[in-house]
């Protein structure tokens, strides 16, 4: 069997992120409307069959895990996937999304376990219009939750901050002046147009890497850099900091070319672009070979040509994958 996943446009999947579960404790109105409805338990994939997903993944040159959601840290006995998944071979890197309201709790489990990096989303340093943007997040809690994380080990934490015109862009500067008292990372991420949400318009919200750029080249000269991760973000660097400030930018700098993901949601489902429903039920897999690991691979590998060229999100405010980013795994 190979041991190499390539996609038909001779790009290499080295990356997987894989969806621990599709519900939350906050509804971030980009993400979720106010009244969701969460899968039954019996069509999420168990702990012991998202681990096998990713030593499959990792058998076949998979280096990079990334556990998102839904928030990674409301899953019971998240901490022991994390030690399962921290103890495979091959993996360079292991990361977790979270919203950071249970670092407090899980910080340390999560560090023994072997996480090795931390994305914590945060959109506002204004308790109520942390509120309003999260519907039930407690703002107090996910700063002391990205302490719990430091104190515990974790170092260059990166910060997500989604932008929306006329919700939080006048807090551009304040979260890189954040970031930079914190020493932390920061990307700033352009809003997809995953499931519908009623909140707002988001051709009305659309706010473009270039904008948010100028905005903190107000204060702080960007420099490019050519550091890559293996993720989508853009790097920059300020002169007098540590900080390194990413953009994420689905709509104004297309990263397609370059995509190394794949994303396997929690009901088993290997998504093959975060903007194209092309999709392979792994869990039919697993539940019918129970323990089989040569034929998920199998499975995994014959999936590759499906992978699209590109996504097609425009900003015209249409919802183009009618699947919520909670459902997607973002
Ligand atoms: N609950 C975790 C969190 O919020 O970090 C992990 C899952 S969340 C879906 C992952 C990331 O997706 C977060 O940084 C969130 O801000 C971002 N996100 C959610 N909906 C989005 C959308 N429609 N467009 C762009 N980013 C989105
Ligand atoms: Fe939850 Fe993360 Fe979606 Fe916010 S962005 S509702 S924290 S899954």
């Amino acid at each position: 069997m190979t041991h190499t996943l390539i996609d038909d446009f001779g790009r290499r999947v080295s990356y997987v992120r894989l969806s621990v579960t599709d519900r939350c404790d906050f509804r971030c109105v980009y993400c979720m409307s106010e009244e969701m409805t969460f899968l039954p338990r019996a069509q999420v994939l168990t702990l012991e069959e998202i681990g096998q997903v990713a030593r499959a993944f990792t058998e076949l040159g998979v280096e990079k895990i990334r556990l998102t959601g839904g928030e990674p840290l409301v899953r019971r006995n998240i901490g022991e996937l994390v030690s399962a998944i921290g103890a495979l071979p091959g993996l360079k890197d292991f990361a977790m999304t979270t919203n950071g309201a249970g670092l407090r709790r899980h910080a340390e489990a999560l560090k023994s376990g072997g996480l090795r990096r931390l994305n914590v989303s945060l959109d506002s340093l204004d308790a109520e219009r942390f509120r309003r943007l999260t519907r039930t997040g407690d703002l107090a809690k996910v700063i002391d939750g990205i302490h719990a994380a430091q104190d515990a080990g974790f170092h260059r934490i990166k910060l997500n901050a989604v932008v929306l015109k006329g919700r939080n862009d006048d807090e551009v500067i304040d979260l890189v002046e954040f970031a930079r008292r914190e020493r932390l990372d920061i990307s700033f991420i352009e809003e997809m147009p995953l499931g519908d949400v009623s909140d707002h318009s988001r051709a009305e919200t659309y706010c473009s890497s270039d904008e948010v750029r100028e905005l903190i080249e107000s204060r702080h000269p960007l420099t490019a850099t050519t550091e890559a991760t293996a993720g989508p973000s853009r790097y920059f660097r300020m002169a007098d900091s540590d900080t390194r400030v990413g953009f994420i930018s689905p709509h104004s700098h297309n990263f397609c070319a370059s995509c190394n993901r794949v994303r396997v949601t929690v009901e088993g489902r290997l998504l093959l672009c975060l903007g194209n429903e092309h999709s392979v039920d792994l869990r039919a897999v697993i539940r019918r070979y129970p323990g089989d690991g040569e034929r998920l691979k199998a499975a995994i590998v014959d999936a590759m040509p499906l992978k699209p060229e590109r996504h097609t999100f425009t900003t015209d405010g249409d919802v183009q994958v009618v699947r919520f980013m909670n459902m997607t795994g973002g």
